[in-house]
């Protein structure tokens, strides 16, 4: 065998060892193997370095148990990560059906299936075009427009919705207080005839507006 061969055998022996050569060198390798005691040499020692770390250097598994841990503990925040996401995503999917069901989606018919009470839409149309009425989902009536409705509510009796808030000591006038304005407004006790007029329309008005916030 001439020092050529043994070099390039030599060079590919590593590749012998790890079975990873092609059929065709495979058998020139294992040809010269059988006839060069040099590279056999080589090829023995090389074979018995690969196997031990193998059997018995654990640190391999070590590491992998390890990138094991490390990758059960993303895997766990992920999925309660995940989980959080869902969850909030689908209260607030919820809640947001359950307040737009209490929003107008219909026309408020009286006497209609499905329809509650009698509320004269035209009387409520002839005082402020904002004021028109329509029924949410459940056939209470609502405003079709309540923040508009409640502003323009506010510019027209300015005088009655103070005197409720001044007499029964009230925060101003909004959502969160609507309910109150309600109760006291058809209470009124003060102030002229055409005030407690107003404030017993601004109760009933409340009555309507309410249903598009709170459910009955
Ligand atoms: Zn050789």
């Amino acid at each position: 065998m001439n020092k050529i061969s043994c070099n390039i055998i030599r060079d590919i022996l590593p590749l012998y060892v790890d079975e990873v050569v092609s059929e065709d060198t495979r058998a020139m390798v294992t040809e010269h193997l059988e006839q060069c005691g040099e590279c056999r040499k080589q090829y023995e020692s090389m074979k018995n370095k690969v196997e031990v770390p193998v059997e018995n250097d654990i640190r391999p598994l070590k590491r992998f148990k390890t990138a094991w841990k490390k990758k059960k503990i993303i895997l766990v925040c992920l999925t309660v990560l995940i989980t959080v996401v869902c969850v909030s995503g689908a209260v607030f999917i919820y809640d947001q059906t359950q307040k737009q069901a209490l929003l107008y989606s219909k026309e408020y018919v009286v006497g209609q299936p499905g329809i509650r009470g009698n509320v004269d839409i035209q009387q409520y149309v002839s005082i402020d075009p904002s004021f028109d009425i329509g029924a949410n989902k459940y056939g209470y009536p609502v405003f079709k427009n309540p923040e508009k409705a409640l502003d323009a509510l506010k510019e027209l009796y300015p005088d009655a919705i103070a005197l409720i808030q001044s007499e029964f000591d009230l925060a101003e006038l909004s959502t969160d207080t609507c309910q109150w304005y309600k109760i006291y407004g058809a209470q009124l006790e003060t102030g002229t005839q055409e005030e407690k007029e107003q404030a017993n329309f601004i109760a009933r008005f409340l009555d309507i507006y309410e249903n598009s916030y709170f459910a009955q």
